[in-house]
């Protein structure tokens, strides 16, 4: 299955809006590191938010980040049902970008898309990853193609480049990491 993500590709720079409540912790995202990321989860599908705690456990695992849940808005991360006007036409999930005006800290789904638990982890990893900096990489094996496709999907020695710049990476990090290494606890 393809599921399309949102491109940034266009030249607006000015981030989507929408009637959710702000993330006071936003600009903790821009630090180098540690980072410590309260996570704010607003939807109504449980296995969602399952698979995104899960994609903050990988990341994690990748830079000097610590994540903790988060109900009020001392988030620097909020997932939000995304609306029609958010999520184009067979868009699943679209992420803010920290460098563009109106950054809020959001993560929009679609509650509804028909995705398989697989699909929604690494949607999330994806989405995460813009808002830690990282924009489409052109490998399509890369967690940050612009599609979702199936087969093993990895940060590649770009993304890794490109994530060192802004945050401080773990020290087992290497040249490349499997996204699908945590999928023997997504799929059971
Ligand atoms: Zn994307």
């Amino acid at each position: 299955m393809l599921a399309r993500l949102a491109s940034p590709s266009d030249q607006r720079t000015v981030n989507w809006s929408g009637s959710y409540s702000s993330c006071d912790q936003r600009f903790e995202l821009l630090k180098h590191g540690p980072l410590d990321l309260g996570v704010k989860i607003s939807t109504s599908n449980p296995v969602l938010a399952e698979q995104f705690r899960l994609a903050m456990e990988f990341w994690s695992g990748v830079i000097d980040m610590r994540w903790h849940e988060e109900t009020g808005n001392a988030c620097a991360i909020q997932l939000v049902e995304g609306t029609h006007e958010i999520l184009k036409k067979s868009i699943v999930a679209r992420a803010q970008f920290t460098d563009w005006d109106n950054f809020q800290g959001w993560i929009a789904f679609d509650p509804a898309a028909k995705l398989s638990r697989v699909e929604m982890y690494l949607t999330a990893v994806h989405e995460i990853g813009h808002l830690l900096g990282l924009k489409h990489n052109p490998n399509a094996k890369s967690v940050m193609y612009y599609l979702d496709l199936e087969g093993p999907e990895y940060l590649d020695s770009s993304d890794l480049t490109s994530l060192a710049q802004r945050h401080k990476l773990r020290p087992s990090v290497h040249a490349q990491i499997s996204v699908a290494r945590t999928l023997a606890l997504v799929t059971n």
